[in-house]
């Protein structure tokens, strides 16, 4: 996969980009990811990339010459047809789902924003999707690409070395992970549930399945609308219910 992020601080990439998953998956030549600054397609001697609204008002606007300009200069480099996404708080919530989406693609192109706005025709004539990453604004779109960045490339195959551990992280499953726990097996005198040293496999993934079940239920009983259940989920789930009721949580 190739990744382009156009911003007018590729400095803010370098540590993430060279970092933990996003560098290993670089190194393994998996995914190659390219900050762009797109002042340098400004075409002008002072590198301009704003000016300020029509119509008046407070705040500049981007303009829409220097990113037109270096999206289709790396169109013009590219043998897949990317996607052109633009951060902005005003569009699509990004999820797991999302993530799964973009992580089959070949290339992306992400557009960080800065300052008040985008010149309105980079919205409509230049991009394929808006993203935005929460209900609250940032200062710019860096951190937003990079949060959708990373977690997109730790879906591709080979990046994460157990492959398990994305199919099974919360969300992905359409369920809230289950809890974990390592050595050792008790702490200042908190223990680790008994069925999980039992080495019982198969009862094991089943504890594991309810207690996904019990926190999705308590933490995000929304998800459990979408999640595709079995008649045995239900089940446990009506008793869950009924036990919460009893306790009074
Ligand atoms: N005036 C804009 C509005 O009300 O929608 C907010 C502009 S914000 C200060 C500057 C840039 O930060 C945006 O263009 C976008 O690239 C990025 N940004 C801020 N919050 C974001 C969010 N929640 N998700 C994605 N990008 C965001």
């Amino acid at each position: 996969m190739k990744v382009d992020v156009l911003t007018l601080f590729p400095e803010m990439m370098d540590g993430v980009f060279r970092s933990s998953i996003l560098g290993k998956a670089q190194e393994k030549g998996i995914v190659s990811l390219n900050a762009v600054n797109f002042r340098d397609y400004s075409g002008n001697k002072h590198g301009t990339v704003d000016d300020t609204p029509y119509g008046g008002g407070g705040g500049m606007v981007l303009k829409p010459d220097p990113i037109f300009a270096a999206v289709e200069d790396l169109l013009s480099q590219s043998s897949a047809a990317p996607r052109v996404i633009l951060m902005c708080p005003q569009g699509e919530t990004f999820t797991q789902q999302k993530a799964e989406e973009l992580s089959s693609e070949e290339h992306l192109i992400f557009i960080c924003g800065h300052y008040e706005g985008y010149d309105e025709r980079i919205r409509e004539h230049l991009v394929t999707d808006e993203l935005s990453i929460g209900d609250y604004v940032l200062t710019g779109g860096e951190l937003p690409a990079m949060v959708a960045i990373d977690s997109v490339v730790r879906l591709l195959p080979g990046v994460l070395g157990n492959e398990s551990s994305a199919i099974t992280d919360s969300f992905s499953t359409g369920l809230l992970e289950y809890p974990h726990y390592t050595r050792p097996a008790e702490f200042r005198g908190f223990k680790v549930p008994d069925i999980l040293l039992s080495g019982h496999h198969a009862n094991i993934e089943v504890w594991r399945r309810e207690q996904a079940l019990k926190r999705t239920l308590q933490r995000r009983p929304d998800m459990l609308d979408k999640a595709v259940l079995t008649d045995q989920d239900f089940k446990i789930i009506q008793r869950l219910k009924q036990e919460q009721q009893e306790d009074g949580s």
